[in-house]
Formats: structure tokens, sequence, C-alpha cells
């Protein structure tokens, strides 16, 4: 039984605390709910419930909060989000469904008046609060299909206690004002009830909605454990665990049993898009044990997540990650010369550019990019190519793929460059990274040959 130990103090971790986190599949429909709902009633530990937008809302969303949508392509989208959470309530209840469809239509109608302001005016701000609806909706429906299994659950406004700075799109929570909240508003609460509440979204110091990013939820789940002090986090989604690679590239990948957090880190950093990058970070720093799961299937148990695990093979798994834009500054000053790097960086720092990888020679420098836009100029503004203009040529591809294998030992095991290149010896191999971790060696290829690559590295190295 769960029970606080004072009023100042979070619940402690030798007492049985799940935060469980449910994906956009797992909130998809009515039935996918309510097997939700039957885990969660199946297992007493569980208190805090965090969801995902049923799934395809948060994609109506992303267009509704773009500019220029005409009103009839707004109308639509609103109907069809409308239709996704109204096949949830019919199967509740009269009273329930009737009170609920009431606080669906209120928050639509704001909806419709934000993508309206948007189509006239366009903020980032505002997308977010626009993008923010589908976790308010999907979160008030989940409250009440358990509620209707008789599991005792309550809606929270979780930005109440996830306040973030006013970076919109891709805010940065705050660590101390999110444990000092949850100590004081949630971890009283959850004494009483089990509560469901919001991934994705918080708010900033100005009462504005913000969001982490495209699928934060995980990362919001992990930050609530770590604030409540929580035993465990479970991520509940539509595969059965973390495999060796996507379960969509190749049929031959296989769950893993247990993994550590810093290979499961990796994976997620390299693209593994199981788990958002940066969720086992809350969850390392307080040890916290994260379990991997399908909604759909829970009788099959998934993969654990833990700080040391029985076997640490040299070849755990392979991530892919799309959309990545290769940057090459070459200057023949770079030659002997110290500070060339400082520059080039200092200006991608000043514009908030992150680099990934990094190779040199002597007088030229790679660095690679995520890029999910797609759109070398939205990364590479006119601005910063001037600005490196002046003292470098600067040549910039689109359209490849990191490929991350990922294990252990990888910088010390004998063998291994001959293993993964031989394999792929057909395929031009743009950039290689090797050295800098003992967990990946990684390599960028052309999209068109990423899938391909995978499935031929995967077969020798895991089937
Ligand atoms: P959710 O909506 O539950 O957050 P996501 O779609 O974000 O679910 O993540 C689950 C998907 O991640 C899986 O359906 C799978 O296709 C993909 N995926 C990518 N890499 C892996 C991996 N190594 N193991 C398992 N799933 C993976
Ligand atoms: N609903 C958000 C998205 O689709 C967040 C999430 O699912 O984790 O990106
Ligand atoms: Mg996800």
């Amino acid at each position: 039984m769960f029970h606080q130990e004072s009023s100042q103090q979070a619940p402690r971790q030798n007492v049985a605390f799940t935060v469980a986190k449910f994906g956009g599949t797992s909130v998809a429909d009515y039935q996918a709910m309510l097997r939700c709902a039957q885990i969660i009633k199946n297992d007493s530990s569980t208190r805090l419930v965090v969801v995902s937008a049923s799934a395809g809302v948060t994609n109506y969303l992303v267009r509704l909060s773009q500019e220029n949508i005409s009103v009839v392509e707004q109308t639509d989208i609103i109907t069809n989000i409308r239709a996704i959470q109204l096949n949830i309530t019919q199967h509740l209840s009269n009273n329930v469904e009737q009170a609920l469809n009431a606080e669906i239509d209120t928050l639509l109608d704001e909806l419709s008046i934000h993508a309206l302001k948007q189509s006239q005016q366009y903020s980032v701000k505002q997308g977010d609060t626009i993008l923010s609806f589908g976790e308010q909706l999907s979160s008030r429906i989940f409250a009440q299909v358990l509620q209707s299994v008789d599991v005792n659950g309550a809606y929270f406004n979780v930005q109440q206690v996830m306040k973030t700075n006013s970076l919109y799109g891709k805010a940065v929570v705050d660590i101390e004002q999110l444990s000092v909240a949850c100590r004081e508003l949630l971890a009283p609460k959850l004494s009483q009830q089990i509560l469901v509440t919001q991934g994705f979204i918080g708010q900033d110091g100005l009462g504005e909605t913000t969001t982490l990013g495209r699928g934060g939820s995980d990362y919001s789940a992990a930050l609530l454990a770590e604030a409540l002090n929580a035993s465990n986090l479970a991520i509940w989604t539509d595969v059965v665990g973390i495999f060796t690679t996507d379960p969509r590239i190749t049929e031959q990948a296989r769950a893993i049993k247990e993994i550590s957090f810093g290979e499961a880190a990796e994976m997620a950093t390299f693209g593994a898009k199981i788990l958002h990058p940066a969720t086992l970070i809350p969850a390392m720093r307080h040890n916290i044990p994260v379990f991997v799961g399908s909604s759909k299937e829970p009788e099959k148990g998934g993969t654990q997540i833990k700080q040391s695990v029985a076997s640490n093979p040299t070849y755990r798994s392979i991530a892919l990650r799309r959309e990545q834009t290769l940057v090459t500054v070459k200057s023949p000053e770079m030659l002997h010369a110290s500070g060339f790097l400082a520059k080039v960086f200092g200006i991608l720092a000043k514009h908030e550019l992150s680099v990934d990888l990094i190779t040199t020679s002597e007088i030229s420098v790679a660095l690679t990019f995520d890029n999910p836009s797609g759109s070398t100029q939205a990364l590479l503004t006119s601005i910063v190519l001037q600005e490196l203009e002046q003292f470098c040529d600067v040549s910039v591809e689109g359209g490849l793929s990191l490929v991350a294998v990922i294990g252990n030992g990888l910088d010390s095991a004998k063998g291994i460059g001959q293993s993964i290149f031989q394999t792929i010896n057909d395929t031009n191999i743009r950039l290689i990274c090797h050295g800098a971790s003992a967990n990946n060696l990684c390599f960028l290829v052309a999209e068109q040959d990423a899938n391909n690559v995978v499935e031929k590295l995967h077969r020798e190295l895991f089937v």
C-alpha cells in the first residue's frame, strides 16, 4: 500500500510506487484504453498515470499549428479530432459520456479560436498551446475510463507542476520547481487517488503553455517519477519491449529482456523511437528502473532497463536516425592554426545549433546535425552560412541517415570494423565515428540505403 512519509516528503522508494506512461496507440481508442485501465488495476503500485494524446491527434494538431491553414481545413481537423475522442466516450455510461462530451466540446471550441488566430497571426508560442490539446483531451477521458472499471482515478493538470522556460516547442523543465511542486501539490493527492496527467506539456513563467518536443511524454513521465521518488517507471507502448533494432525494419528484430541504462540511453539518443532521447536522464540520476512493454500484450512481459545487468554483449542493438545533415567546413587556415574549431563552434553555439558527430582532417571538419525538418535551409539559415563563409568554405549535404551500432567495449574489442564494414561493403559510407565511446560506433549512409544497411547488419550481428 502507498503511504506518505510526511507532508514534506515525496514517497520513498522502499514503498513500491510506479509511474506508468501510456503512449498514443495505447490510448488510441476505447478498447486500448480499457486494456491500460486493466494494467493499472492489476498493479496496485501504480499511483500516477501519464498519457499521450490518442494516436493521430498530435499529428492533426501539428498541422493546425502551422501558418496559412484555411478555415475549411481547420474545421475538418477539429471534426476528425472530435470523432476520435467521441468514439471513445460513447462506450461510457450515458451521464459520464454527456459530461465528458461537454468538456471535449468546450476544449475544441477553445482550440478552434486558437487555430483561427494562428492562421491570421502565426506564433510559435500559440503553436504550443494548440499542440497541448491532445493530451488535455486524452487525460480527461482516460480518468473516466479508469473510473468505469472501478479504479479511483482523477484528472490532474500537469501544468501546475511541470514548470519550464519559454523555449516553445522544446521547453526545458525546471527540475527544482518540479520537485517542490510535486511534493506540495501532487504527492499529497496521490495518497488518496490514482491521478491521470498529461505527458509532453508544461507551463512557462508567463503562464503560457509549452511543449517538450515530439515524443516528449516518455520524458515527462521520467521527470515525474524522479520528482516523486518513484520506485519504478513503466512505459507502455505498442511493442513488447526494446528490440535489437526497430521491428518495422526487420522481422528478425527481437526483444531484449534486460539492458543497462547506458545502452538504452545510447539507443534513445541515436534514434530508437521507442524512448524519447532524454527519458533515461532522470531515471539514471535517481536509479529508477524502467520497464518497457506492450499494453496490447502485457502478459508477454517486456524489457527491464536498470543500472547493471547480467550480460554486457559486444553488440546490443542497432539504431537508425533519419534526416541527418552533414556540414563540411574547410579552410587552409586550419592547418597548424589554433582557434579555428573554437570559431566554428562559437557561431554554431550562438545560433543554438547542436552538433552530433565530428570528424576532422588537416584542413577540414565534418559535422552532423539532426534535422527532423528535412530542410537544410531551415537548419542552416543564410545568416549562419554567411558567418561561417567569412573564414571557410562550407558544403552542406542532406538526405543522410545515421546508423549506430550499440554495445559494450566497442572501442577495444578486436575485429569490430571488419564485421561491420565487410557486411555492408557495397554501400558508400559517408562518415564514421568510432573510439570516443565504448558503447557505440556510428556512421552515415544515404537515406535510401539505410533500411538495407540495418537489415544486413542485423542479420550479421544478431541472427
Ligand atoms: P508511443 O506512442 O507508445 O510512445 P512510439 O511510436 O513513440 O510509441 O514508439 C514505439 C515504436 O518505436 C515502435 O512501434 C517501433 O516501431 C519503434 N522502435 C524504434 N526502434 C525500436 C527498438 N529498438 N525497439 C522497439 N521499438 C522500436
Ligand atoms: N503526443 C505527443 C507526440 O505525439 C507526445 C508523445 O506522444 O509522447 O509527439
Ligand atoms: Mg513515443
